[in-house]
């Protein structure tokens, strides 16, 4: 019989299945032969939440095999999580921002599109195919489900914890530290298509006789030719970035 000692730093702890003490801390025994990740992830903790892992005071990697009266430390993500820098348990950093948002935060790809961050979004994914893209186009994946992101293909992935979308987005722009990256309506909210600039008279047929009238400057998502202008939509959207980057904490 194993028995380890496991302290959660961080906001772990109100993902935790099994009671911690005040310190964030357990006991956990066990008789098999398991890596920390397993270990880890049997109390609830998801491995894509985890930023470092001591034992014994020594980093280690999701493989280290635990051993009786092993002494663990697993501290969560925290803002400003570094993306581009490479560690122990993330060798090969990101070299973009890029997310693939899953359907239970499905408002939230809406608002990262809105924001200019490139998000794969799509109906009817299963979770191996989420893991998948997050996987092979070093996408970040964002859900609300601990099982996917226990998925051992997911490398960079976060369990979003607010229920607004709006509070999503900012947990996310806080986490990743993303304020100076935001580029607003620059993406197709629709297909995730990069807008470019479109002459009004080049399109001039395809409006209604007032946006005709009071808008001069428009925008057009090559991939799927949808129309984007100044107007109350834009407005909007603009109010609800400023509220969101007002209440950022990253600089
Ligand atoms: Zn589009």
């Amino acid at each position: 019989m194993n028995t380890i000692h496991i302290k959660f730093h961080g906001n772990l702890g109100d993902l935790l299945t099994q009671p911690a003490d005040e310190n964030g801390s357990l006991n956990l025994s066990f008789n098999r032969r398991a890596s920390i990740k397993d270990v880890i992830e049997s109390l609830g903790i998801p491995h894509a939440e985890i930023e470092r892992l001591l034992v014994n005071h020594k980093e280690v990697t999701f493989e280290y095999i635990a051993k009786d009266t092993d002494q663990v430390d697993v501290f969560g993500l925290t803002p400003p999580f570094d993306l581009f820098s490479p560690s122990l348990l993330r060798p090969e950093p990101l070299k973009q921002i890029r997310f693939v948002v899953d359907v239970n935060v499905g408002k939230l790809a809406t608002f990262l599109r809105m924001s200019g961050f490139d998000t794969f979004y799509k109906n009817g994914m299963t979770d191996p195919e989420l893991a998948e893209i997050s996987e092979q186009e070093k996408r970040i994946l964002l859900t609300k489900d601990c099982n996917l992101l226990k998925r051992k293909n997911v490398i960079f992935g976060h369990l979003v914890r607010e229920v607004d979308p709006k509070k999503q987005l900012a947990e996310i722009i806080n986490l990743f530290c993303l304020s100076d990256k935001v580029s607003p309506f620059s993406r197709c909210l629709v297909c995730n298509g990069n807008l470019v600039p479109v002459a009004k008279e080049r399109i001039i047929h395809r409006l209604k006789p007032l946006t005709k009238k009071y808008y001069d400057s428009f925008h057009i998502c090559p991939d799927c030719d949808k129309l984007y202008w100044q107007g109350s939509h834009r407005e909007k959207m603009e109010k609800v970035l400023k509220s969101v980057l007002g209440a950022c904490e990253c600089e």
